[in-house]
């Protein structure tokens, strides 16, 4: 009798024991389910939960909550684990350089482009880099795959085979045209060296792609990857300065200049030749043509007079080395309202909009951006359009023909950006647009 109560106790101890562990195993999971529910829910307010490019897909059938995913990714609060999956939080801002792919010991994450709702345009590119327009080639992020490492090994590859299929002809000025300098167009135009191609670099901005506007403090991963005319790049987590100064002295070490702020307009074909037009009416003439040009487009313009004045940007780079400045920016929507706001810490901010009101901003933006003006620290000028840019000052012209001069040492216009899929059509290439097509799987999954 002694015995069997003896059991009992032992047994129902136990029993208890297990009872409270799942008991608390559980409260705890549903804690950090709720947790990742309410970021999720902030990520829907801010428009940042649904995914823009590249994004990982999870296979929830697959996944056993390992959270590997989370742990390997660089970025912040992409991923993470809701009722006992990983789930996407903030999947706009996924820079697609799949830590989470490799990371996931399951094999449950994919990476791919565009979702079911929002597609992506993809131009057509063999597995030699050659579109659908022979001659013409696409290398990098343009044909759907990003990444520091596949663009400079895209890069080199496309210029392999352009080498190779491409006769070199007295008649054309240049072998090969390449168009953009990011890290497609650098590995490229090493490589153009090292086959003696005549060809030439252009860039419609600075040396560097989307590389060159990362945030200074910005960790750059990526993996070894082997450039033309230098070797094996050891690095894994780097900085953009030192990745643009190595560029940098690759390019000098072999003579090779990239042509600046030379922006490509259009590209038609003149008999066996390709016709290159620059933004400034420019015309060269080339076998062959490798577009580099990245999925970031160009940043509009207004076309307004002054507006080619060094002190106009479209972008904001370093905004802490910028102080007592009388600055005027000019767009209403969540990129303006942001560098006006990080500009304001140390410089006199006007903001300048064309609409009535912020319509299309991120709940957090509005809520800074209307506190900043009640309190001053920025002047809002609705209804206004910029007229022209003086050296010393900005003109704005208002409701009822008025017009306003302000003070100003620098203008960034945030006017939106123009996507370089029509460029590319009346190239010729034919375009796609990608449903959440995978650009990275594991062998043993279905292709779609
Ligand atoms: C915020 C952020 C963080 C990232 N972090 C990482 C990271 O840590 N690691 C990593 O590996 N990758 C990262 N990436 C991705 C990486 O930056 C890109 O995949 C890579 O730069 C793509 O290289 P690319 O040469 O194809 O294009 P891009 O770097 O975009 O370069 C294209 C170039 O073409 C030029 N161009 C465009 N149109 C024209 C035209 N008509 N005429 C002339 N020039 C033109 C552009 O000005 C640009 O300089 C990140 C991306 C972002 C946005
Ligand atoms: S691809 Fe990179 S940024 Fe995107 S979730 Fe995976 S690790 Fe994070």
């Amino acid at each position: 009798m002694e015995v069997l109560l003896e059991q009992i106790i032992i047994y129902g101890v136990v029993a208890i024991l297990i009872i409270l562990t799942v008991f608390f195993y559980v409260r705890q999971l549903k804690r950090n389910s709720r947790k990742v529910e309410e970021k999720i829910q902030r990520a829907k307010e801010e428009g940042l939960h649904e995914p823009v490019s590249l994004h990982p897909e999870i296979d929830v059938n697959t996944c056993i909550q390992s959270g590997a995913c989370i742990e390997a990714c660089p970025e912040k609060e992409i991923l993470g684990i809701r009722n006992g999956k990983a789930t996407l939080i903030n999947a706009s801002r996924c820079v697609g350089h799949g830590a989470c792919f490799h990371a996931c010991p399951v094999e449950a994450i994919s990476l791919v482009i565009g979702t079911e709702k929002r597609g992506v345009d993809l131009p057509h590119v063999k597995q030699d880099f050659e579109s659908n327009v022979q001659g013409i080639y696409i290398a990098g992020e343009l044909g759907g795959m990003g990444l520091i490492k596949n663009s400079v090994e895209q890069g080199r590859q496309a210029v392999e085979n352009i080498a190779r299929a491409v006769a070199k002809s007295r008649d054309a000025e240049y072998d090969l045209i390449i168009v953009g300098a990011g890290p497609a167009g650098i590995s490229a135009t090493l490589q153009a060296k090292k086959q003696g191609l005549k060809s030439i670099t252009l860039e419609q901005d600075t040396l560097g792609g989307t590389v060159y506007s990362f945030p200074r403090g910005k960790i750059v991963m990526t993996s070894p990857m082997d450039l033309p005319m230098f070797g094996k790049v050891k690095l894994t987590e780097t900085r953009k300065s030192e990745l643009l100064s190595l560029w940098e002295k690759v390019l000098n070490a072999n003579n090779l200049k990239i042509k600046e702020n030379s922006k490509v307009e259009a590209i038609s074909k003149s008999g066996e030749l390709f016709r290159v037009r620059l933004q400034n009416g420019e015309e060269l003439l080339s076998r062959a043509v490798l577009l580099a040009i990245g999925r970031r487009g160009t940043p509009r313009k207004l076309n307004v007079p002054g507006e080619e004045r060094e002190k106009v940007a479209y972008r904001l780079l370093e905004p802490e080395n910028i102080s007592g400045k009388d600055i005027l920016v000019v767009g209403g929507g969540d990129s303006a309202v942001e560098s006006a706001l990080l500009l304001a810490e140390q410089n006199k901010v006007t903001l300048s909009y064309r609409g009535e009101n912020f319509q299309r901003i991120k709940p957090k933006n509005n809520e800074r951006i209307q506190s900043a003006i009640l309190d001053k620290t920025i002047t809002t000028i609705f209804n206004s359009n910029i007229i022209d840019i003086g050296e010393n000052n900005v003109q704005l012209s208002l409701p009822g023909d008025r017009t306003e001069t302000l003070k100003n040492d620098l203008v960034y216009i945030f006017a939106g950006g123009e996507l370089p899929t029509q460029f590319l059509q009346k190239a010729g290439i034919e375009i796609t647009t990608r449903f959440g097509h995978a650009m990275l799987k594991h062998q043993k999954k279905r292709s779609r």
